[in-house]
């Protein structure tokens, strides 16, 4: 399938290919078509962000509210199989809640690289995993207490989650998510980020727009982008570049003819 192109491969082609076509929209129609998704895209994450909220709490009365939990895991990292990290842009609450309400009041600082090194987001992972799997064998089989771990544990991922937006930026939780983790590993080459290089101003509007503090632009000169298995496919970038040099690898032209 035309889509399985591994994205190294797809830029290296984008080099030697002729420029494609115009797209179908003046830079002002595009501009307004970006903005218009991104006020959807807020509105979104707000109704996500406060409806996690408003969950969270329940939870703590409700302990049966956190079996969304694992329906919450399974959706993410199922739909990473085929769109890579989607989920974690406005699907996933926590995500979305960090976006919406924790980065009004995050300083925006660079996230640490050892945020993005694998050693931690390992370690966090298989931490997790084990204190849940031993959690749930002695709770074995109360459904209520089971529950309530859940909860337990998505609040106290919660603290740290604001504690290190609050520090550094709010989306610094989403490189150590467990989900995040999980997504990334079946995901990475989904969806792929491509560049048009003749039309790359090198202006960084792309890199300053993502929420993950990715460097699309850095396609103009790699073959890759560096964490590209966390990019969010928010479209962000894309929606910001003046000269509409990115694209997803469905939406290039040379996908499409294919
Ligand atoms: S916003 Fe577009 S033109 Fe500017 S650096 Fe990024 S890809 Fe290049
Ligand atoms: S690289 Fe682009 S699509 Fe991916 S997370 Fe960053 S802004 Fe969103």
């Amino acid at each position: 399938m035309s889509m399985k192109t591994h994205p190294a491969a797809r830029v290296v082609d984008l080099e030697q290919a002729p420029m494609p076509a115009a797209p179908g929209m003046d830079r002002k129609a595009r501009k307004a078509q970006s903005a218009r998704a991104q006020k959807v895209r807020r509105l979104k994450q707000l109704i996500g962000g406060t409806a996690f909220l408003a969950l969270l709490a329940a939870g703590w009365l409700y302990p049966l509210m956190g079996y969304f939990i694992p329906v919450c895991m399974v959706l993410g990292i199922g739909l990473a199989i085929f769109r890579g990290r989607s989920w974690c842009d406005w699907l996933c609450p926590r995500g979305s809640f960090e976006d919406a309400l924790l980065a009004r009041i995050s300083p925006h600082r660079p996230i640490p690289q050892v945020f993005r090194a694998a050693p931690l987001r390992v370690g966090v992972l298989a931490f997790l995993m084990t204190v849940l799997t031993i959690q749930i064998i002695r709770l074995w089989p109360d459904p209520w207490a089971i529950g309530g771990f859940f909860i337990l544990l998505l609040s106290i991922t919660t603290v740290v989650g604001v504690a290190l937006g609050l520090i550094f930026h709010q989306r610094t939780w989403c490189y150590i998510c467990p989900i995040a983790t999980m997504s990334n590993w079946v995901g990475k080459n989904q969806r792929p980020l491509l560049m048009t290089v003749e039309r790359c101003t090198g202006c960084n509007l792309c890199a300053r727009a993502c929420p993950m503090q990715l460097s699309p632009v850095a396609l103009k000169e790699q073959s890759s982008m560096a964490h590209r298995g966390d990019c969010l496919k928010c479209s962000l970038c894309v929606g910001n570049c003046p000269t509409a040099a990115l694209t997803f690898q469905e939406n290039h032209p040379d996908t499409q003819a294919a």
